[in-house]
């Protein structure tokens, strides 16, 4: 392996952070390999997207507009990162570890015969070896694993590196269609259903609300307040989701995402470990319950015991307050 490709995952031209995560950490890996970084961008206003990466360590932007790429088909995406690691040669590929890079990545693996690690949260290169670190368990146990072959695909958890601005050469070109291709699916309709919001694993504050927020409304009124005057995202445990409170885009946990913002707030959550596995790695952790014993406090940076309903809207004004003072 020498070169680093990663894909780019954006929003109508917009790249998700993970992007720029990944773009700026494949810079320290070529560097280590001798190789160089190729980010490829695909779908609709992937130039826009393309513009953007300039600011970051790229040598190459692959870039193409096929409207193949879109509606949530991943087949095509393949194909395009297949023809640019095939015309590369023995690389290694960075995919943001969301519901897209996921697949992307384990599509890719098997079309490339590669191994593929999943939800990592550190990669070197320790001795011209790629390693990549993951926590398993719940993050009690962490693996390094190194690969064999010529090509290694990494799904990176997003909020594992540092995004940082550093003009590559950033050339762009345009990746010609591979030939042949045909595909069974058609999308007929895509529904958004949240705009304007950013997902949990994207955010760097998430206030979270459980089963003791009591109901739907909370979620749209003081989580979503408090969240807003931090400029995060609102998540949810799973028991809220059940209750059909909130859509399970929003759980946090084993079976919902798994997420390391800055700050994570967890609101009327006891913290059991399938909550924990989701939010654990999260830098600081503030949980708002009214039983001072609850499970979570154990492992929160901080444990505010009392009424959610009175702590929340106040946390909320304090903040307004203290951004007015130093706006
Ligand atoms: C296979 C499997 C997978 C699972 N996956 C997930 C997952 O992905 N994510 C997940 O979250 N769970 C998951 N669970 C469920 C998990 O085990 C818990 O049941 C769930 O996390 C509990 O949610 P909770 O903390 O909101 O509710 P509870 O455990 O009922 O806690 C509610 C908390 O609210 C507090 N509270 C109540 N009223 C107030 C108030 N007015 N002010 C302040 N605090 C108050 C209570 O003291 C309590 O601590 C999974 C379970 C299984 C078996």
């Amino acid at each position: 392996m020498k070169d680093v490709i990663v894909y780019i995952e954006h929003v109508q031209g917009q790249p998700r952070r993970v992007s720029f995560e990944i773009a700026t950490k494949a810079k320290e890996l070529a560097t280590a390999l001798g190789g160089s970084v190729h980010a490829v961008v695909l779908g609709k206003n992937a130039g826009g997207a393309a513009e953007q990466l300039k600011a970051y360590p790229v040598d190459t932007i692959h870039v193409s507009e096929d409207p193949d790429v879109d509606g949530f088909l991943v087949d095509p995406s393949v194909d395009y990162l297949e023809a640019a690691a095939k015309a590369l040669g023995p690389a290694l590929v960075l995919v943001p570890f969301t519901a897209i890079g996921r697949d992307l990545g384990s599509r890719l693996a098997a079309r490339l015969g590669a191994g593929q690690t999943a939800d990592v949260t550190d990669v070197k290169v320790e001795g011209g070896r790629v390693v990549s670190i993951s926590p398993k368990l719940g993050g009690t146990v962490l693996t390094s694993c190194a690969f064999k072959g010529d090509y290694g695909i990494v799904a990176v958890r997003p909020n594992s590196f540092k995004a940082a601005q550093a003009a590559g050469a950033g050339n762009v070109v345009q990746l010609e269609k591979p030939a042949g291709k045909t595909y069974r699916i058609k999308v007929e309709e895509v529904v958004v259903e949240a705009a304007g919001e950013l997902g949990v694993e994207e955010a760097s504050t998430v206030v979270s609300g459980g089963r003791g927020v009591g109901g739907p409304e909370p979620f749209k009124t003081i989580l979503k307040d408090l969240a807003d005057s931090l400029g995060g995202s609102v998540g949810a445990s799973r028991a809220a989701v059940d209750a059909g409170w909130i859509g399970h885009g929003h759980q946090v946990g084993q079976t919902g995402k798994t997420i390391s913002p800055n700050l994570y707030i967890a609101v009327g959550i006891s913290g059991a470990i399938q909550h924990k596995v989701g939010m654990r790695t999260a830098a600081t952790i503030v949980a708002i319950n009214k039983d001072g014993t609850v499970p979570i406090g154990e492992f929160a940076d901080l444990l505010v015991v009392g009424d959610l309903f009175a702590i929340v809207p106040e946390l909320t004004k304090q903040i307004r307050a203290n951004a007015a003072v130093h706006a």
